[in-house]
């Protein structure tokens, strides 16, 4: 992708989120004056969706920071760190909305349904205008693709809480109210959920979801040059930068031909399992005789013991 074409895309993204600020002003003013909680907590969920995209930039940002003599690393798990925080308030947000719902089904409150439908139809209109706006460039891009998939949740949502309005209006049952607001924090449980499952993983250094180790070890030690892999580690340092480390038992091969077999096993490992960077140890029958410190597990890698 372009320069140009990408900073296009953020142009369209910019735009999205300028249009997104006014669902949220008009549901949060809308939902107080009508007194609708479905309303007030779409408007929640709007709030966290423009806190999720301004700072899944900034983890973006901080990810193409270099790393430095005291961040060996680098800055990727800065994006990963903001996600788990935002989520976890996101929980929090539903939360309140469960407990509010809950005082409201016991004692239903009477909502400005005309006001209701009005802001949620106005919302549900800008809604299209975002996906008509990002609909050719979500084939793209990724984060463009996540966003639309998105957006595509948020219609329903305000499709949701216009089914509402249109329900209190034709039977008078403020009951729909607080239902639809559930309905609504049910929403924003779910992708929370999603994002700090992610999140911790990376950060407990869990083999990433995409990873088999198994399948990646048989593929490792299928090259002809190589015995046995162990003390195999496969990490994340962010959701889409994966690391791995081990010791290669070889045949008695010379520095050239452990070159080759290093670089071969790189390339298998990049492609078939998207790791970017790789530590390997290499060790021969004779090496291994003069290093006490590597104690050698061969089969179930979750039974190797650390060196
Ligand atoms: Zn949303
Ligand atoms: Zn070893």
């Amino acid at each position: 992708m372009g320069l140009q074409t990408s900073g296009q895309i953020g142009n369209k993204l910019r735009l999205a989120v300028a249009l997104t600020v006014g669902i949220l002003v008009a549901e949060a003013v809308g939902g107080y004056l009508a007194n609708s909680l479905a309303l007030l907590s779409d408007a929640g969920h709007v709030f966290t969706d423009i806190l999720a995209l301004v700072l899944s930039w900034v983890g973006v940002l901080q990810a193409q920071r270099p790393g430095t003599a005291a961040m060996t690393f680098g800055f990727h798990r800065v994006g990963v760190l903001i996600a788990l925080i935002n989520a976890a308030s996101l929980a929090l947000i539903a939360g309140f909305i469960v407990v509010e719902a809950y005082h409201r089904l016991q004692q239903p409150e009477a909502v400005d349904t005309r006001l209701m439908l009005g802001v949620a139809l106005a919302g549900l209109a800008v809604n299209m205008v975002i996906i008509l706006l990002l609909r050719r460039d979500q084939q793209h891009s990724i984060n463009i693709h996540s966003a639309f998939l998105h957006v595509l949740g948020d219609a329903l949502a305000s499709i949701g809480v216009i089914v509402g309005g249109l329900i209190i209006m034709a039977t008078n049952w403020f009951w729909a109210d607080p239902l639809i607001s559930l309905l609504v924090a049910g929403i924003i449980a779910v992708g929370s959920w999603g994002i700090i499952q992610e999140a911790v993983g990376v950060f407990l250094e869990a083999t990433p979801p995409h990873v088999n180790l198994h399948e990646l070890r048989q593929a490792m030690e299928s090259d002809s040059d190589i015995v046995n892999v162990h003390d195999l580690h496969v990490w994340s340092i962010s959701p889409d930068l994966h690391m791995l480390s081990c010791h290669v038992l070889s045949h008695d091969l010379t520095v050239a031909q452990t070159e080759e077999a290093r670089a071969r096993l790189d390339k298998m490992l990049a492609e078939r399992f998207a790791i970017a960077h790789t530590t390997m140890q290499f060790e021969c029958a004779e090496c291994i005789a003069n290093a006490p410190s590597c104690p050698l597990a061969f089969g179930n890698p979750d039974q190797t013991k650390a060196s």
